[in-house]
């Protein structure tokens, strides 16, 4: 039997029109507009589709940009003076920067420098260190929409077999956190793990982040388990997930197709990040505020 195919472009599109409706009201209930500020070095053209596609929902779900672009030359210290200013700057309240810079920059000093309240790629030791402690903060785009998807497919969490293969800080360890948030039993599957076949069979819930295509198949998947493939893989025959699709579907219950599953989900998450900032801010500049009347 054909798994059931979980339509992340349609998903994507459900939260993005989601948190429209929720900016729309967080600004007629006298919030202001949530702005994002984008940065790009260098002339990759991969981030530079990447920027504009962020850009263009920023505007669908009505929230505010500025987009910095610069040169590829430009010096670690500059990007970083750049991000610190953001983060000091009141009328930002999400700071993308776009990943990887080129080599002469060191991606993890510029995340240090990203304002914990802004950082809406939930990148930072602050929220990485939050959702390892299980307390609310912004999470990483792609695993929060890894969680979207696994809502909507109504797959069961509590009590669960969750097999994550992958480990990155992006997307395996954050993705960790949030299933035995929601009370799965989470094994952690890596490029050392012995019979991953095995341990992926246990799996009611399997995650595939690992960057090899089509690395796992059939013999990887318990019947009717939910396979979610964050892969993307550019091959001479076109893009393609960490998992064996074909031979997946004929045996999960519910499965992801690449593209078309977990991709669409990020910048959906991201537009949704930014306005979980916009509104934190909100309200501790409230606090404050009402602290300094009490004085
Ligand atoms: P990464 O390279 O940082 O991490 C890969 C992980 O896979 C490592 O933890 C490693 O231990 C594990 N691994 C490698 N080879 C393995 C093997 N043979 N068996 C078992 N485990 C193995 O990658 P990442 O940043 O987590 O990305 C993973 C994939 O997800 C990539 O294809 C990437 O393009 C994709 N991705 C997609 C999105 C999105 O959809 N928006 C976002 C981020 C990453």
């Amino acid at each position: 039997m054909s798994a059931q195919i979980i339509d992340g472009k349609q998903v994507s599109s459900e939260v993005r029109e989601r948190v429209a409706g929720e900016v729309a009201g967080f600004i007629a209930d006298g919030g202001h507009q949530p702005v994002l500020a984008t940065v790009l070095v260098g002339d990759d053209p991969a981030s530079h589709v990447y920027v504009a596609n962020k850009l263009k929902a920023c505007e669908a779900a009505g929230i505010g940009s500025v987009h910095h672009e610069l040169p590829a030359e430009t010096s670690e210290r500059d990007l970083i003076t750049l991000v610190r200013a953001l983060g000091d700057d009141d009328g930002i309240d999400g700071i993308l920067v776009q990943l990887p810079p080129p080599d002469h920059i060191d991606p993890d000093a510029v995340i240090a420098a990203i304002n914990p309240a802004k950082d809406v790629d939930g990148l930072t030791a602050t929220n990485a260190g939050l959702l390892a402690g299980g307390r609310p903060g912004l999470v990483p785009c792609t695993p929060a929409g890894v969680i979207e998807l696994l809502d909507h497919a109504g797959t069961p969490l509590e009590g669960a077999e969750a097999v994550i293969v992958g480990r990155s800080n992006l997307v395996g360890r954050p993705l960790i956190s949030l299933l035995l948030g929601r009370n799965a039993t989470v094994t952690a599957a890596h490029s050392r793990t012995r019979d991953l076949a095995g341990v992926c069979r246990r799996a009611d819930v399997l995650v595939a982040a690992v960057g090899v295509p089509e690395l796992l198949g059939a013999d990887h998947v318990k019947p009717g388990a939910t396979v979610i493939d964050v892969g993307i893989n550019r091959t001479d025959d076109g893009l393609k997930g960490d998992v064996d699709f074909e031979a997946a579907v004929e045996v999960a219950g519910a499965i992801t197709p690449v593209p078309g599953g977990v991709g669409p989900m990020t910048i959906a998450m991201l537009m949704a990040n930014t306005l979980t900032a916009a509104r934190a801010r909100s309200a501790s500049r409230a606090a404050g505020q009402a602290r300094d009347h009490a004085v």
